[in-house]
């Protein structure tokens, strides 16, 4: 048999793919981390930003209870010094009632004063601590970004050098399209986009070629063109086996005999039903490729 000079390249060019695609994907993973990274930091933010409010909100209630402890403290004393300067049991009365709430109020106020206090000098070192975390996890961001983007840009210079490779290998033998087509279907069919067919059955998808398809394959391929399976819609092509393998591959599509080949043929049917690969009329026989 004559050599495809097509299958040839592309089978070069889905070496080259495969490893171009693993890198996009590592590319795409990369920055996981990073992302993860920057989550966090937005979480230490926000509590910082939470815990400044509540701090601040604490500070201006210690304040606000100094003044009214102050003047509590003033009225107390004040009612004290008028008592020594009563002259009738009534104003005495009057007088000591109103001291004694005084009093009520200015422990009142003391106790809420110091007792904000305290939660006011919790809260400042609960937000140094909090300051110190949010700056760490910042530094922390900045060195895994600064990670990704060095790596980042090897790998970038890795598939531009790949991009370079195919069209090399394409050179005038493979279409622009043809090409396009190609990516498309190694990218989707997890990298392998040109298969060969062992007897009848495609080695992409398992599924049994009708005979005549088989014959139409190779006749194409004496002649340098491709085709395309119209199950799993990979690039396929024709692999001379010794005869006593093959058999194994050999069915008759219209009328089912043979014990072994049945149980070939239901476990390839069996397993494209859980594939997603199946026939697509909009392909055709002929290569006309609608989805790629
Ligand atoms: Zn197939």
């Amino acid at each position: 048999m004559a050599e495809n000079e097509k299958l040839e390249c592309l089978k070069k060019l889905q070496e080259v793919l495969q490893e171009k695609f693993a890198l996009e994907q590592q590319v795409e993973s990369l920055p996981k981390e990073l992302r993860k990274e920057e989550a966090v930091l937005r979480n230490v933010e926000k509590e910082l930003e939470d815990l400044q409010q509540t701090a601040s909100q604490t500070a201006d209630e210690v304040k606000s209870l100094s003044i009214r402890y102050e003047d509590a403290f003033q009225t107390r004393t004040g009612y004290e010094k008028q008592m020594e300067f009563l002259n009738t049991q009534r104003e005495y009365e009057a007088l000591s009632k109103q001291l004694e709430e005084a009093r009520a109020n200015e422990e009142t106020l003391l106790k809420q004063r110091n007792s904000r206090t305290k939660e006011s000098e919790k809260l400042k070192k609960d937000l140094e601590e909090k300051e110190a975390a949010v700056a760490e996890q910042r530094a922390k961001v900045e060195e895994e970004r600064a990670k990704v983007d060095s790596k980042l840009s090897g790998i970038n210079e890795k598939i531009a050098a790949l991009d370079q490779s195919c069209l090399e290998i394409k050179g005038s033998m493979i279409s622009d399209e043809l090409y396009d087509k190609f990516s498309n279907i190694v990218r989707k069919k997890g990298g392998v986009g040109v298969v060969p067919v062992h007897g009848q059955v495609c080695m992409g998808c398992d599924m049994v070629l009708p005979v005549q398809f088989v014959i139409d394959l190779r006749m194409k391929q004496e002649h340098n063109e491709i085709d395309y399976c119209p199950y799993c819609s990979r690039i396929i092509w024709y692999e001379e086996l010794d005869p006593e393998t093959e058999k194994s591959y050999i069915f008759e599509q219209l009328e089912s005999k043979g014990t072994g080949s049945e149980s070939k043929a239901s476990a390839a049917s069996a397993e494209s039903q859980q594939d997603t690969d199946s026939y697509d009329e909009s392909m055709g026989m002929d290569g006309g490729f609608e989805d790629f």
